[in-house]
C-alpha cells in the first residue's frame, strides 16, 4: 500500500475510522431509506433485475456523511426502468435517458436510477460513449475511484466492493480502480474530480494517481468548460479548498484551467521585497471562509471564495520593482479585475456571477486608499454605492485580505474596518431618515391651501413632516385633511 503524498501540514483532522462503527452507519442509513428503496427493489427483483445503492450513497453512510442523493444502479435498460418506477414514483424524468439514467421522486426524495455501464471511449472525444453493461462488477470497474466503486445490493443488503474501497475509505485515500493512466485516458474530468474529492472528503491522494494527473495534465483540454467548471466550483466550495487547489497547482492542471493561481506562485520574489502572493491567496480564502457566516446564508458562498482567490492575479503582470528597493503592483486590482472576467468568462460562468466576482476585485483595495478612519461622508456613500449588493462580501473579502503577522497592525487594520462598519451602518440609517418626505409635496400644500409661497408653506410642510415620522405614511386624502385642520389651528 503506498502513503499519501498531500504535505502533512495540510492535512485536515479526519476522524479516526473504525469498520464497526462504519457498518453501524450503513445499517442505520439502510434502515432510514428503506420504506423508499426497498419496495422499488422488491419491484425490480420481480422482474428479474438487481438493483443497488452505489457510489456517493454508500460512501457517505460509510463515513456518517449526510447525503440527500439517493442513486441506483441497475441491469434494466432504461425503458425498463421507466417501466418498473411507473406507478411508484410520483415523478419521472428522463433527460439522462442517453447516459442511461431515469429520474424520479417519491415523496420527498429524488432517486436517480442508472443502468449498468461498461463505457468504451474514444480518446479525443469530449464525452464518453455509453455502452450499457451486465454486471455490477464491470459497472463498479469503470468508476471513478474505489471509494465511488462500492454498491449495496437491495433489498438483501449485500455489500459489493471488488475494489476494497473500504480500506481506501478507511486510509483516507483516493485511487482508481484499475490504473489511473487507462481511467484518465478514458475520462480527463476524472483528474479533476481527484482534486475535487481530496477537497470535499480531505482525502489524500495516492502517489500513482498523482503521477499520472502530473503526466496527463493536458488531456483535460478536450474536457469541455463546463464540466470543468462544475468540478471547480464543487472544489472550491468544498471544506477544504487548499488541498484541492494545491494539488492542482502542483499537477499542472491548474496550469491548464486556472493558469492566474500558479502564476502566483512563479512571482515569488527571492529578495523577499514582498510576500508570497500564492500562499497568500491561499490564506485569504481561508480566512474569507471563516467570515461567511456573516452571510445570510452562511456560506459555502462561490463568489466570495473565488474572489479570495482571484484578488491579487492582477500582481504578477503590474509588478515593478523600484530604485529604492521597494515593489508596487499599480492598478494590479483593475488588470486583475479584467483577468477574472477574461477566466470566468473562459469556464463559462453566468454574468451574474463573473460581474460579482470581478467586482469584489476591482474594489478589494479601496479601503486602503482611505488612510485611516478620514473617510468623509461622501467616500463611505461612494463605497456603499459601488459595492452595491456585493457589500457584505466585499467586507469579507476586506477583512480577509489582512494576511500580517505583525499583531498590532493586524488589530490597527481590524479596527479601521470596524469603524469603516459602524459608518456605514451609521450613514445609511441617516440617509434613510432623510429620505423621509413628508405625503404632501410644496405644490400640493399650495394647492389645498389656496396660497401661494411663503413661510406658512415651510410650517405646514414641517408639521406633515412631524405628522409623517410619527405616524408613517398616509393616504393622500389622509394628508389633506390633516393639513386643512392644521390650517385652521394655526390661523396666520
Ligand atoms: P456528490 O454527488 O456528493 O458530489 P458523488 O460521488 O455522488 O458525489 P457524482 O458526480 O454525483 O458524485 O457521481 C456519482 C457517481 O458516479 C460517483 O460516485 C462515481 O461512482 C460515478 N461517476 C461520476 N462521474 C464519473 C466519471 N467522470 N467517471 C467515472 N465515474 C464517475
Ligand atoms: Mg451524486
Amino acid at each position: 500500500m503506498s502513503t499519501p503524498t498531500t504535505p502533512p501540514e495540510t492535512s485536515p483532522a479526519r476522524p479516526p475510522f473504525s469498520i464497526a462503527d462504519a457498518q453501524a452507519r450503513v445499517a442505520a442509513e439502510l434502515d432510514r431509506i428503506a420504506p423508499v428503496v426497498d419496495p422499488l427493489a422488491q419491484r425490480f427483483a420481480d422482474a428479474g433485475h438487481t438493483l443497488a445503492l452505489v457510489g456517493g450513497p454508500v460512501r457517505d453512510a460509510l463515513l456518517g456523511r449526510p447525503n440527500a442523493d439517493l442513486d441506483l444502479t441497475t441491469s434494466a435498460r432504461p425503458d425498463e426502468i421507466e417501466r418498473l418506477v411507473k406507478g411508484w414514483a410520483d415523478a419521472v424524468w428522463d433527460i439522462g435517458r442517453d447516459f442511461g439514467t431515469i429520474g424520479c421522486r417519491k415523496g420527498d426524495w429524488t432517486v436517480e436510477i442508472t443502468t449498468y455501464r461498461s463505457e468504451s471511449y474514444d480518446p479525443s472525444s469530449r464525452h464518453p460513449d455509453v455502452v450499457f453493461g451486465d454486471t455490477l462488477a464491470g459497472d463498479l470497474g469503470r468508476r471513478d475511484f474505489t471509494v465511488n466503486a462500492m454498491a449495496i445490493v437491495l433489498p438483501g443488503r449485500e455489500f459489493e466492493d471488488p475494489y476494497a474501497g473500504i480500506v481506501d475509505l478507511a486510509h483516507g485515500v483516493l485511487r482508481t480502480p484499475g490504473r489511473p493512466e487507462d481511467s484518465f485516458s478514458d475520462d480527463p474530468l476524472r483528474m479533476m474530480r481527484a482534486a475535487r474529492f481530496a477537497a470535499q472528503l480531505g482525502f489524500d491522494v495516492a502517489p500513482e494517481v498523482v503521477a499520472a494527473m502530473t503526466a496527463m495534465a493536458e488531456r483535460i483540454d478536450i474536457i469541455s468548460a463546463e464540466r470543468v467548471r462544475d468540478e471547480l466550483v464543487k472544489l472550491v466550495c468544498a471544506p477544504h479548498p487548499r488541498r484541492g487547489l494545491t494539488l492542482l497547482v502542483q499537477t499542472g492542471l491548474a496550469a491548464r484551467v486556472l493558469p492566474e493561481l500558479p502564476a502566483l506562485a512563479l512571482e515569488r520574489d527571492e529578495h523577499h521585497r514582498h510576500k508570497d502572493v500564492y500562499e497568500h491567496t491561499l490564506t485569504v480564502l481561508e480566512q474569507a471562509i471563516a467570515l461567511e457566516s456573516r452571510l445570510p446564508d452562511g456560506g459555502p458562498d462561490f463568489v466570495s471564495r473565488f474572489a479570495a482567490l482571484m484578488h491579487d492575479v492582477g500582481k504578477p503582470k503590474t509588478r515593478r520593482f523600484l530604485d529604492d528597493g521597494t515593489v508596487t503592483f499599480h492598478h494590479h486590482d483593475v488588470v486583475g479585475a479584467k483577468l477574472t472576467r477574461k477566466r470566468m468568462q473562459a469556464l463559462r460562468f453566468s454574468n451574474d456571477q463573473i460581474d460579482a466576482v470581478a467586482k469584489l476585485v476591482e474594489l478589494h483595495l479601496r479601503f486602503h486608499g482611505y488612510g485611516s478612519g478620514q473617510w468623509t461622508d461622501s467616500a463611505v456613500r461612494r463605497y456603499v454605492r459601488d459595492a452595491g449588493d456585493q457589500l457584505e462580501r466585499l467586507h469579507i473579502l476586506t477583512r480577509a485580505d489582512s494576511t500580517t503577522r505583525n499583531a498590532r497592525k493586524a488589530a490597527r487594520l481590524q479596527r479601521t474596518y470596524d469603524d469603516i462598519e459602524a459608518r456605514i451602518a451609521r450613514l445609511s440609517e441617516e440617509e434613510e431618515l432623510a429620505a423621509i418626505r413628508p405625503d404632501l409635496d410644496g405644490s400640493q400644500i399650495m394647492e389645498v391651501l389656496g396660497i401661494g409661497p411663503g413661510p406658512r408653506v415651510g410650517a405646514a410642510y414641517r408639521h406633515l413632516l412631524d405628522l409623517r415620522l410619527d405616524q408613517g405614511p398616509m393616504t393622500e386624502d389622509a394628508a389633506r385633511e390633516a393639513l386643512l385642520a392644521w390650517a385652521a389651528a394655526h390661523p396666520d
